[in-house]
């Protein structure tokens, strides 16, 4: 078997660059988070396959590639200020905290987030903060963010994602039903969301908390 740090680097050529993910900071960061740590212990010999793993709850740590790709159009600068929502196993807020000054995650389910508090902890990520609950709501008290990354799907855009992205600001996000997603990508330009359409992507729904 492969030892992890062979098939990191081959999921980065193979994967990533191998289809146009060219971004040398994204590269970087994904050479360098141990995505292992972020999946359940049996599951770790298939850390860096091609595919979506699940991590408990019913949910699932995004295919390397989709997260390459978002987090490549984003375009995050060293001193910038994310909100990410859907933390589930951490694995993508820890390569945000690589790419961003500072990092707000937020998880619906308690044991997921409490997990990926501890891996982030003990990887020693400071820039990051992860909170439980809903992250449709956003997080008012450290808005506005220079780029917001939603890993769950949601139906429509969030209104109140959206009011809480700066001005200039980006988000991606998978919008659409259940069934089927595609990324929309949101430049905020004059108060005015532009909005590009992107690949076609699966992703477990965005589920607000009720009440
Ligand atoms: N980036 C994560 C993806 C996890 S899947 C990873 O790579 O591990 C999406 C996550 O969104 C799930 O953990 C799910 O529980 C969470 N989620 C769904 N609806 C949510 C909501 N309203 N608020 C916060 N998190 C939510």
């Amino acid at each position: 078997m492969l030892d992890l740090t062979t098939a990191r680097q081959l999921m980065v050529d193979s994967q990533l660059r191998a289809r146009g993910i060219s971004d040398p900071r994204v590269l970087d960061a994904m050479l360098r988070v141990p995505r292992h740590e972020f999946v359940p212990h049996h599951y770790r010999a298939q850390a860096y396959e091609d595919h979506p793993l699940p991590i408990g709850d019913g949910q699932t740590i995004s295919q390397p590639y989709i997260v390459a790709l978002m987090l490549e159009s984003l375009q995050l600068a060293p001193d910038e200020v994310v909100l990410e929502i859907g933390t589930g196993s951490g694995y993508a807020t820890a390569l945000l905290a690589e790419l961003a000054a500072q990092v707000f995650s937020i998880e619906r389910h308690d044991a997921l987030a409490a997990s990926a508090r501890n891996v982030l902890a003990a990887l020693g990520y400071a820039n990051v903060q992860v909170f439980t609950g809903d992250g449709t709501l956003g997080l008012r008290a450290g808005a506005p963010f220079d780029a917001i990354l939603v890993s769950a799907a949601a139906p429509d855009l969030p209104p109140t994602l959206l009011a809480q992205l700066r001005d200039p600001g980006r988000m991606i996000i998978p919008v659409g039903p259940p069934d089927s997603q595609q990324l929309q990508f949101i430049r905020m330009v004059n108060g005015q969301p532009l909005i590009s359409l992107r690949e076609l992507v699966r992703f477990v729904p965005l589920v607000p908390n009720p009440g």
